[in-house]
């Protein structure tokens, strides 16, 4: 632990990934931590994650492995079907990831988000269904205004609020300039489970939509996922979850396969999540004494699959180069320096990738197919390890 740090207080806004993991470092390093959740509890739900390479160090030094190894969902298999159901191809899914290895995570989202939460709720002040109001930056401190009313101040404030940031948008402007739309929007939702499918994912397609049904462990919820090409990003769905099943219904209206199923089963998910495949790309992950971390600094699109890894090593390398450093502004400084580059070689991956599981046009879909009823080379050991381990994690005393 740092003598720097004993008395230092930080505010974060968001617990899902990048927000607990960040208090949990916080914690370690002897901050007082207050972590603030829009939603009134944590939220469960979302598509399984992948937690590779550097990350997985983070959440072996944060102890978590047994744990998250109990849940890892160990997808067996990728199957792509035609409008009768029928395969047209099965691969295993390290052929169409990169840099996945065998001692890497896939965990269902929720699952992760309880794990960090259990390190810190009997640590850290957690204020579940509240958010931030306003922020007054001082030469030594921020007063925080709550929307509940509430005030804090704090020498710190970290937005860990995910895509569309709002802390980000108070201290950097609005997102508008920093979002990277890549083209697609897509709902994920739990249905009940199936008997006949496990540790699989079983994915249908047509010109720029796809479906897909994704099973964890025998006899747990299904995940289900409908992701589809639109030219401009619908920012007025955002805030409408009524909104958001009826655009994706009106997408996908009249599709074979599974897809009715699937849409009734969205109609009555209480777990819908619905979001853009974007990235953010900003000049600076930080303002004053205002910082961000995981998807509100740098999201990269699921993608990527390394959102949440991005999350869990932005989070150890903050708190520990605040905990280290003289001042607020070297740590963030060093911060950004450590992983600018690790984060642009996944962003940059991101905007390449996806095109098996998306693919846009019916000449794509056909040359998809084709390529995936051909027998696939083994990839190349360690070609694409690099992205998921380009950045080394320091050992700052007491991370260990
Ligand atoms: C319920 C849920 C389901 C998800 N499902 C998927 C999925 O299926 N596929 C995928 O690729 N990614 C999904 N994600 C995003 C994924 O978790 C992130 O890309 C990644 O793990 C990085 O996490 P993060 O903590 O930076 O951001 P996020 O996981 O986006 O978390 C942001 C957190 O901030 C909270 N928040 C937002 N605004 C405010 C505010 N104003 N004040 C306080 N809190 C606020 C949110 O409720 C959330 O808990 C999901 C996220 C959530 C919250």
């Amino acid at each position: 632990m740092s003598s720097h740090t004993r008395s230092r207080t930080v505010l974060i806004s968001g617990a899902s990934i990048a927000g607990p993991a960040l208090a949990y470092w916080l914690d370690r390093h002897g901050f007082d931590v207050t972590l603030v959740e829009k939603a009134p509890r944590l939220r469960g739900g979302g598509y399984p994650v992948d937690i590779r390479g550097t990350a997985m160090d983070v959440v072996d030094r944060m102890g978590l492995v047994p744990r998250l190894r109990k849940a890892h969902v160990d997808t067996r298999r990728l199957s792509f079907v035609d409008d009768a159901g029928a395969t047209i191809a099965a691969v295993a899914p390290a052929e169409l990831t990169a840099g996945v290895t065998e001692d890497d995570l896939e965990i269902p989202r929720g699952e992760l988000a309880d794990g960090l939460y259990e390190l810190i709720r009997d640590r850290v002040e957690i204020l579940f269904s509240d958010s931030i109001a306003s922020l007054t930056e001082h030469p030594g401190h921020v007063d925080v205004l709550l929307r509940s009313g509430a005030r804090r101040s704090v020498d710190l404030v970290v937005g860990a609020d995910g895509l569309h940031s709002h802390t980000r948008g108070l201290v950097l402007g609005p997102e508008e300039q920093y979002h990277h739309y890549i083209g697609y929007c897509f709902a994920g939702f739990t249905l009940p489970a199936r008997a006949d499918l496990s540790r699989e994912a079983v994915v249908w397609n047509a010109p720029g939509r796809a479906a897909v049904l994704y099973a964890t462990a025998p006899g747990a919820p299904v995940h289900g996922f409908l992701a589809f090409r639109r030219d401009e990003p619908p920012f007025a769905a955002f805030r409408d979850p009524a909104a958001q099943r009826d655009l994706v219904a009106d997408t996908f209206a009249g599709d074979p396969w599974e897809v009715r199923g699937l849409l009734a089963a969205m109609r009555e998910a209480d777990d819908l999540f619905f979001d853009v495949v974007s990235q953010i790309r900003l000049p600076a992950w930080h303002r004053g004494r205002v910082a961000l971390v995981g998807d509100a600094a740098h999201a990269p699109s699921f993608l990527s699959g390394q959102g949440s890894s991005l999350a869990l090593v932005g989070a150890y390398v903050l708190a520990g180069e605040l905990a280290t450093r003289p001042d607020h502004t070297a740590a963030f400084t060093a911060y950004e320096a450590a992983l600018r580059g690790f984060v642009r070689s996944n962003q940059d991956y991101a905007t390449t990738g996806g095109a098996a599981l998306l693919p846009r046009t019916a000449e794509e879909l056909a040359r998809r197919n084709e390529a995936l009823t051909n027998p696939v080379p083994a990839r190349p050991a360690g070609a694409d390890r690099a992205l998921t381990t380009t950045v080394e994690l320091p050992d700052y005393p007491g991370a260990r």
